[in-house]
């Protein structure tokens, strides 16, 4: 195991995959009846964007370094459906004496759902790396409603399914280091010509299994933009569709 999210915390790849995250949580929030969150991996929950490995790739500031730069100059109804999102990230500004605030902190995926679970929610978090299930334990640590677990992603799902509450998310985000992963996902959204030299991942999807009915409707109103805001060269592109549409026959 190769990967580390440390080096790429906060980049547009997580942009998309967080904002999506967001407006799932946010959904789930709305019927009163609890839910559980299992995040089969989970990375180390919280990025510092001034770490070595953050500062050795900078990707975050061509991810949620632009977005937080550009969310004052978004169409009205873009910035409503990212208004959850932008106000989770906005917690990672230090303001230093004199008044000048800068990001240092990134939330991962963890962090995220703790934060938009209510008192009866449950969240159950694993990772197999071998040092950050230590960090999301100092992170959850006292937590009652959260659970780290350090095992391979698939073994954690299938041992944690069914969720008692019968209603939950299951965020499944591997690190894609066998080799063919990325083009598989590589249509959804895109912030420079898939068919350029760029040795930099230039594309990033979200697959959502029984997505809530207001979630394809709040990408539409935000891919375009976010892909002009993220998009590194001309023909930066974010698009969202159905792979098997809602009702239809398997
Ligand atoms: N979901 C995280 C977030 O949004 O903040 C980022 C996760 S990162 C893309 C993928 C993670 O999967 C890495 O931290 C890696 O150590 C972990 N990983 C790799 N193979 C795994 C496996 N077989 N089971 C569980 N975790 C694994």
């Amino acid at each position: 195991m190769n990967y580390r999210h440390a080096f790429h915390g906060g980049n547009f790849a997580d942009v998309l995959k967080h904002l999506v995250l967001t407006l799932v949580l946010v959904h789930m929030r709305k019927k009163a009846a609890p839910f559980r969150v299992i995040d089969t991996h989970a990375g180390c929950g919280l990025y510092n964007l001034a770490s070595i490995e953050a500062e050795n790739t900078g990707e975050w500031c061509n991810g949620i370094g632009r977005l937080l730069a550009a969310r004052d100059c978004c169409p009205g109804e873009v910035s409503r459906v990212l208004a959850p999102y932008i106000d989770l990230m906005e917690r990672g500004f230090r303001t230093w004496a004199g008044g000048m605030r800068e990001l240092v902190r990134n939330p991962g995926g963890p962090l995220i759902e703790r934060r938009l679970m209510r008192d009866d929610d449950v969240l159950i978090v694993n990772e197999l790396h071998t040092k950050d299930p230590d960090a999301l334990a100092e992170l959850f640590h006292r937590d009652r409603q959260s659970t780290v677990l350090g095992l391979d992603g698939c073994v954690a799902l299938k041992a944690l399914l069914p969720p008692k509450e019968r209603r939950g998310i299951i965020l499944v985000d591997p690190p894609f280091e066998i080799p063919g992963e990325f083009e598989r996902l590589a249509n959804e959204l895109h912030v420079a010509p898939l068919d350029g030299d760029s040795k930099e991942l230039v594309a990033t999807g979200v697959v959502v299994m029984n997505p809530p009915f207001t979630l394809a409707e709040d990408l539409e109103t935000v891919l375009f933009c976010l892909a002009e805001v993220l998009g590194v060269q001309l023909r930066a592109v974010g698009s969202n569709r159905w792979i098997v549409a809602e009702g239809a026959k398997a």
